[in-house]
């Protein structure tokens, strides 16, 4: 798949974290974060749901510029975190093809499997 624990490591915008990204994903994280939007999580659905990323309310507007669908306002019940925006990604295993291509035998380079 990208089957859960097939990441790329990515240092990403908001607070200069290293983070690991769904392999698929990883690369339209990274555009987003270079066109300044600040992403705080993303998950490419593993063919489950649709891969979508979470940015920031200052953010929204650059995703709107730059084609994205809105998806929902994601409400944190028992946390300190607001003004979280989900937006659905371009790119990401929406197929069972999809997800083989990920697959963590066709992983090389800066991919790594993090958890099985
Ligand atoms: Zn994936």
């Amino acid at each position: 798949m990208c089957k859960y624990g097939t990441y790329k490591l990515l240092k990403v915008n908001y607070r200069n974290l290293e983070r690991c990204i769904d392999a698929c994903i990883a690369n339209e994280i990274k555009e987003l974060n270079e066109n300044g939007i600040i992403t705080l999580g993303c998950c490419c659905g593993h063919g489950e749901h649709a891969p979508v990323v979470l940015v920031n309310e200052k953010s929204i507007k650059s995703m709107l510029t730059l084609g994205y669908d809105y998806d929902m306002l994601i409400e944190y019940s028992n946390v300190d975190i607001s003004g979280v925006h989900q937006f659905k990604l371009n790119t990401g295993c929406k197929t069972s093809d999809e997800i083989n291509k990920w697959s963590i035998e066709q992983i090389e380079g800066d991919l790594f499997s993090g958890f099985s």
